[in-house]
């Protein structure tokens, strides 16, 4: 990479610990209490927008949840390896501007007696716009007591916040499957002590959201490449953290890849997969698993599912001049798939 990211790793950690901050006053906070009527109180009430989106691979009704959006500066230090003018003129092409609009998918599998969430978006971690999974799911007909299994991609505030609600399991009674290389990153006490700015907020928000199910026995770690349940298998994705997962689901011939974070700005890159973000543990392993996943996707024609590429997320990857491009999949209403007659 052309860039050193010391120094933008600096900038970039004042301000996501200010944007976090969030977390740690949102944990030490009582749960929310009604407001009284008026104004307020009619603002609280205001449905909020939180959709979701079923399909089916094979016999497998898969759901996309959306647990809102969030705006991501990506001018002040996030992007790294970009060239000179690069980020303007990608951003222009997809017209955008900075802060982006960044989705934040979540994937509900109802895989024969396993009802499985991919990730489980934000919580209160990343403010009013995200955090919308249990109404989301509350749309969908599902309720957080039939959860049964959470399959993480990886331990980041923005997939693991919303396993916990006020401290305590949103999903008493779902088992957490996760990398082992994963956990053993987060859960590392020495080197969360010594972590500081951004890192120091990550292993916080770690802490916090697997340790209620630390204590009831219901975290299960894997290692490597697994078949969790059948159909359904994990596929190291290492680089944007240490134990990062993608997820492959197949039923009678379909198929679709659940990539977690492999892309955080879709408008740079798919086009630039060799620039990197400041989330990134290790931005040139990212850079090497984006390129090698987004080679393998372009090659065999794979569905895939993205966290933050905007809802529902789903989509197709082509070679385009040096890069590749994103092709989402066309809407479609299944009324068989959602139960309407
Ligand atoms: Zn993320």
């Amino acid at each position: 990479m052309s860039n050193p990211p010391r120094r933008r790793f600096s900038s970039l950690a004042a301000a996501l610990t200010a944007a976090l901050a969030l977390w740690a006053g949102a944990l030490a906070l009582p749960a929310p209490t009604l407001a009284a009527p008026g104004p307020a109180a009619a603002a609280v009430a205001a449905p909020a927008q939180a959709g979701f989106y079923r399909t089916h691979i094979g016999d497998v009704a898969v759901t996309v949840l959306s647990d809102g959006t969030v705006g991501l500066d990506v001018t002040h230090g996030l992007v790294l390896g970009a060239q000179p003018g690069e980020l303007d003129r990608l951003l222009a092409q997809a017209a955008q501007a900075s802060p982006i609009d960044a989705s934040f998918n979540v994937f509900l599998i109802q895989l024969g007696s396993h009802t499985i969430l991919v990730d489980t978006g934000a919580g209160v971690t990343m403010g009013a716009t995200a955090g919308k999974l249990g109404q989301a799911l509350a749309n969908a007909g599902v309720r957080p007591a039939d959860i049964t299994d959470i399959v993480l991609t990886h331990v980041h505030p923005d997939h693991t916040g919303g396993l916990v609600v006020a401290g305590k399991r949103a999903f008493p009674a779902a088992k957490i499957h996760v990398d082992q290389r994963e956990l053993d990153y987060w859960l590392d006490a020495k080197r969360a002590a010594k972590a500081t700015g951004m890192q120091a907020v990550f292993f916080g928000a770690a802490h916090a959201s697997l340790q209620p199910y630390l204590d009831a026995k219901q975290v299960v770690a894997f290692a490597g490449a697994t078949e969790l349940f059948p159909g359904l298998r994990s596929v190291p994705a290492y680089g944007h953290t240490p134990g990062h997962s993608m997820y492959v689901l197949e039923s009678r011939g379909q198929k679709l890849t659940f990539w977690g974070d492999l892309v955080h700005i879709p408008a740079v890159q798919f086009e630039d997969p060799a620039v990197a973000v400041g989330f990134d543990v290790s931005p040139a392993g990212a850079i090497e698993t984006r390129e090698q996943a987004l080679a393998a996707a372009a090659d065999h024609d794979d569905l895939v599912a993205h966290d933050h590429v905007p809802f529902p997320g789903l989509g197709h990857i082509r070679r385009a001049g040096t890069g590749y491009r994103w092709v989402p999949v066309a809407y479609v209403n299944d009324a068989a798939a959602s139960g309407a007659r």
